[in-house]
């Protein structure tokens, strides 16, 4: 079952305490569609400048990543900067610079009108909303945000929130949304806007999924290192869709089982900078960090 997913497609500039990279591919759709390609077929949305290589488009199409959905604009990538503390836990966002996604608005291809999963990952919630709206009869719509759009663009926001059926946010920015400062109560005023399938991610300290049955925990992997937090989030969601997709049910079972997939993705992209890990991560190695996460949580 096909999976869609509109999102920033960037250059990012990344300090942490392990090193710095800059320039590197990033972007939420582009951590999203490779994490979720290992189990379904992806259809990406977004726009690129006249600055972005093709290489950069070859390689997501190398992870059967449809890309014709990318537009292609005069002008600059979005471009953004990032530093980690020393925790890895906090990060200080340097600059945001929108470049061709300012007021970009895309009529989706012909092909892409019948994606089954929909999944508006992190960009202004008027783009994430013109995009739910060309998908005819999708089965499962979820999205994420951040500080960015929560504080610049709330009214979008909480229109697009009204329209799906899941969030997959991290525990600051549910604070954040809601003025809560208990998750608990933060994800029930969540609900109240919109969303009835809750993502609660909380960096080392792994996932919460509050759906139907109540209330699921998953641990983050235990990692001996850690190089780069970035993209976890959306790697996070990219393999928790995929998942969702390949199995092609949503009950309580199938929720879970996809928090551990996106659990599990999640850990392999923060083994490396960037994009990297992905470069060379195999679907046996994804199946093997499952298997371990089972044996790492049931007693
Ligand atoms: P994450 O670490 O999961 O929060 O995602 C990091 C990615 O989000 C980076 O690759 C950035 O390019 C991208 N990003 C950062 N700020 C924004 C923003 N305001 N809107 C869309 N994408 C962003």
């Amino acid at each position: 079952m096909s999976v869609l997913v509109v999102g920033s497609i960037a250059f990012d500039d990344i300090e942490t305490p392990s090193g710095r990279a800059k320039g590197v591919l990033g972007g939420a759709a582009c951590y999203f569609s490779l994490a979720a390609s290992y189990f379904a077929p992806v259809r990406a949305v977004g726009v690129v400048g006249s600055d972005f290589p093709d290489a950069h488009l070859e390689f997501l199409r190398a992870h059967g990543v449809d890309t014709q959905g990318i537009y292609r604009s005069e002008g600059s990538t979005f471009r953004w900067g990032g530093r980690y503390r020393e925790s890895l836990n906090e990060r200080d966002t340097l600059f945001t610079d929108l470049g061709v996604f300012d007021g970009f608005n895309p009529d989706l291809p012909e092909a892409y009108h019948d994606s089954e999963y929909v999944f508006l990952a992190n960009i202004h919630p008027s783009l994430q909303l013109r995009v739910l709206e060309q998908a005819h009869a999708p089965r499962f719509t979820a999205m994420d945000t951040m500080d960015f759009w929560i504080e610049g663009a709330r009214e979008e926001l909480e229109r697009t929130l009204a329209r799906v059926d899941g969030l997959v946010i991290n525990d600051q920015e549910a604070r954040q949304l809601t003025g809560e400062r208990n998750l608990v109560r933060a994800v029930g005023a969540i609900r109240s806007l919109g969303p009835r399938i809750v993502i609660i991610k909380r960096g080392e300290h792994g996932a919460l999924l509050f759906d139907q049955e109540g209330i699921f925990s998953a641990p983050a992997f235990p990692l001996r290192e850690i190089q780069d937090p970035t993209g976890a989030g959306d790697s996070f969601a990219g393999g928790f869709v995929g998942a969702l997709a390949r199995e092609g049910k949503l009950d309580s079972g199938a929720l879970r089982r996809a928090v551990i997939y996106g659990s599990v993705l999640a850990s392999f992209c923060v083994e490396c900078f960037g994009l990297d890990r992905f470069r060379e991560l195999e679907s046996q190695q994804i199946e093997e960090r499952f298997a371990h996460f089972r044996a790492l949580t049931t007693f």
